[in-house]
């Protein structure tokens, strides 16, 4: 009997031993394993000779595999994403593997039905064959070569293929699908662009080191031509045949994106995004793991695409939030991506238009390699940005009556115009006009959103909703009214002030889903609509060539928030949102309400841009000891009792004081209180990312331990992105 140590997908950072009478079972084969009364997936990590619990371990009941589904490279990433995110090495093994692998299906892909000609027929099969039109055909396709079955049923009948079969003409027979892995003899090249100074310097300096570990930051504006140049960089390592990896924000990855790839290569491309199914996201695996997909897009996730021949990671968009794991294993997609980058020595890009404040620090300081585009390619140009200062003008649903007459002459112009509000639905209030009392849902405590088109009030933060109350819920007045603006009012108000021009609203509850989104941008780049209303989702990745007037709605809240990054994020969305318009013969602008015109940072990044604004802000960081010049860790605790939480984060406190680190709190969250739960954190803040690393790993078990752990829901977030 050997001894296997096996990770679990359970919350329990340890791992278990289970017997085996087979002594080859390979580290990161799947196994199934009894579990107290369950059965579990879990993945071998290696043999011991000793256990101290040998006389109670059980067998393991199945083998899963019998080549790992996570290979060596695999396998670091997880012990590196378990030791620094401190979480359970059984749960981030779970995290990289497809959810098909997670319930133990069959790893490798199903044998492909073809059908074939009988050898020794050719010369009797016209006899078998008559006048059978479509089986002739059928007979005509298989002298080129056997078909999978399946793509002969596109064109012929069951009955078709079977009369063949049934004459002995031809026959099913079961074969592995050819692996096609020589993509570099298949590239078929579209035309390109001649790349201008600063894209010919940055494809020299990528494709000149493609051996070898080296980050580069293409910090590059909008249109610049950052695509232009990781395609020009792909096209060199598709060339030594070996696969390419990009990462892509969660609604960036359109059909567009993959297009532009595909028609670029006339290679296939593996797409990963949350919307697919099981089986396609496990085929995208598969075809990666044995090298016949030469590129793989995808969203977060896709960093744990297995790829036996990685030449390159490309991260687009490198700032954007949605590379952050919000819950469970906290992930950073990007970090992950320079690890794993490194650990497979192939090079890495980072691009953005408005590179978050750590990536540009490493660039600056010299850990990246920095390639700066700062021209529009091709002939369009950069959107003009200007402030309007609001404070004592009338307002008509949020909008001033300046803003209304600039958007009249773009519309009369023949172009699109795009207005952006942070908030869905009709008003983010509802109040009572007698007693002042404000509808709010009691497991948050914040107020319910009106959203007059569902008939209902929604809280934002629970997802909680209930019809729209016809009186007051404190005073029974009948006098209740909306309070602020929503995308939805916006989007009635603006028709009323534009009846000739239809209008489009965009926001996660008009675009739900891939396709309806899609649908929503093609009409818009159609010239279906002139008026288009939206939340954050307008701001990724879509270009709209045929807007010239961006107008930003109601952002000055960021500019007093509690969240050291809030400038950060709000300098980005402006910045991304103004880089959405214009082309060369219709310049675009932007123009952003604000009631603080004068406020340094809108004056700093609309005249001199964000490039200029990231490198004052990291000034400010700097001097604060915030954040890329000290490292972070969040603990969170949440309890239906708030004195709970905050037990048991001062236990950790205390197990954690340590002379190198500084703990702020236990302190309540920005949000106190979530779905019926109270809410706590305790900050650890340190200018060593050892220090805290340290710290930590040294009492993880013990508060895993604590008795108040059971009784609170906890986590702990190394580099947390926001606090609430
Ligand atoms: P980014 O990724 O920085 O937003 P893209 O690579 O998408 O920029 O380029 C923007 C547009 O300019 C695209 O239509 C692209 O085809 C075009 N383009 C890029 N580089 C060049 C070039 N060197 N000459 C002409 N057009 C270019
Ligand atoms: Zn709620
Ligand atoms: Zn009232």
């Amino acid at each position: 009997m050997t001894i296997y140590q096996v990770a679990l997908p359970i919350p329990m950072r340890q791992v278990f031993d289970y017997l085996s009478e087979n002594t080859t079972l390979d580290k990161g084969v799947r196994v199934l394993v009894p579990f107290g009364a369950r059965n579990l997936v879990g993945i071998v990590v290696g043999k011991v000779t000793h256990s101290d619990h040998l006389s109670k371990l059980k067998p393991i009941t199945k083998e899963l595999d019998s080549e790992p589904v996570l290979d060596s490279t695999m396998r670091y990433l997880c012990h590196w994403l378990s030791q620094y995110y401190h979480h359970p090495l059984g749960e981030v093994y779970q995290a990289a593997l497809p959810v098909a692998l997670r319930k133990g299906v069959s790893s490798t892909p199903k044998p492909i039905d073809y059908l074939s000609l009988v050898d020794s027929v050719a010369s009797e099969a016209h006899q078998l064959l008559g006048r059978a039109k479509k089986q002739i055909s059928l007979f005509e396709v298989l002298l080129a070569g056997s078909q999978p079955v399946s793509r002969l049923k596109q064109q012929f009948t069951d009955s078709v293929i079977n009369a063949l079969i049934e004459k002995k003409i031809a026959n099913k027979v079961q074969v592995e699908e050819q692996a096609r892995t020589d993509w570099h003899t298949k590239i078929e090249l579209a035309e390109k662009p001649l790349p201008n100074i600063q894209q010919s310097l940055a494809i020299t300096a990528i494709t000149h080191k493609l051996d070898q570990y080296t980050a580069y930051l293409i910090e590059g504006v909008t249109g610049s031509g950052k695509t232009e140049v990781y395609l020009q960089g792909i096209e060199a390592v598709l060339k030594r045949n070996q696969q390419v990896l990009i990462l892509v924000p969660e609604i960036g990855l359109t059909p567009q994106t993959v297009g532009r790839f595909e028609k670029r290569f006339g290679l296939p491309v593996g797409v990963l995004h949350s919307n697919l199914t099981d089986n396609e996201r496990l085929t995208v695996w598969q075809k990666s793991r044995s090298a016949e997909m030469p590129l793989v897009i995808g969203t977060r996730s896709a960093i744990f695409t297995p790829m036996p021949r990685l030449g390159m990671i490309i991260v687009d968009e490198e700032h954007d939030a949605s590379y952050k794991q919000q819950d469970g294993l906290k992930y950073n997609a990007r970090d992950l991506a320079v690890i794993r980058a490194k650990h497979q020595k192939v090079p890495l890009i980072l691009g953005s238009a408005t590179p978050c404040l750590e990536t540009l620090n490493n660039a600056l300081k010299g850990k990246y390699q920095h390639l700066e585009l700062t021209e529009r390619a091709g002939s369009a140009v950069q959107a003009k940005q200007n402030l309007m200062d609001i404070t004592n003008q009338p307002l008509k649903s949020g909008i001033a009556q300046g803003m209304l007459d600039r958007m009249q002459s773009h519309l009369q112009a023949g172009s699109q115009v795009m207005i952006f509000i942070n908030r869905r639905g009709y008003a983010p209030a509802l109040i009572c006009h007698q007693c002042g009392f404000v509808e709010e849902c009691t497991r948050c405590n914040k107020a319910y959103t009106l959203h007059k088109s569902l008939n209902k009030i929604q809280c934002h933060y629970c997802g909680g909703a209930k019809p729209i109350p016809s009186a007051c819920s404190y005073c029974s007045s009948l006098d209740i009214s909306a309070q602020g603006v929503g995308t939805e009012q916006l989007e009635i108000s603006l028709s009323e002030s534009f009846p000739q021009y239809s209008s489009v609203r965009i926001d996660s509850d008009s675009a739900r889903g891939k396709t309806k989104l899609n649908a929503l941008l093609d009409d818009i780049n159609k010239g279906k609509h002139s008026i288009l209303i939206g939340t954050q989702i307008l701001s990724k990745g879509h270009h709209f060539p045929n807007v010239t007037l961006v107008v930003i709605l109601d952002a000055d809240g960021a500019l007093f928030s509690a969240d050291f990054r809030a400038a950060e994020h709000l300098a980005q969305l402006i910045t991304q949102l103004s880089g959405r318009a214009g082309r060369a013969d219709k310049p675009g602008e932007m123009w952003l309400q604000t009631h603080q015109p004068g406020h340094p940072l809108l004056q700093d990044l609309v005249n001199n841009g964000y490039a200029h604004f990231a490198r004052y802000a990291l000034l400010e960081r700097k001097e604060a000891q915030l954040p890329p010049f000290s490292y972070q860790a969040l603990f969170r605790a949440e309890a239906t009792k708030a004195s709970l939480a905050f037990e048991f984060l001062s236990e950790v406190s205390a197990l954690l004081t340590n002379n190198s680190v500084r703990i702020l709190g236990p302190v309540p969250a920005l949000m106190e209180k979530r779905q019926g739960r109270y809410r706590m954190q305790l900050l650890l803040q340190s200018a060593s990312r050892q220090h805290i690393n340290n710290a930590i790993a040294k009492q993880i078990k013990s508060i895993e331990n604590l008795p108040l752990a059971r009784k609170v829901r906890w986590s702990v977030d190394i580099d947390p992105q926001d606090f609430i």
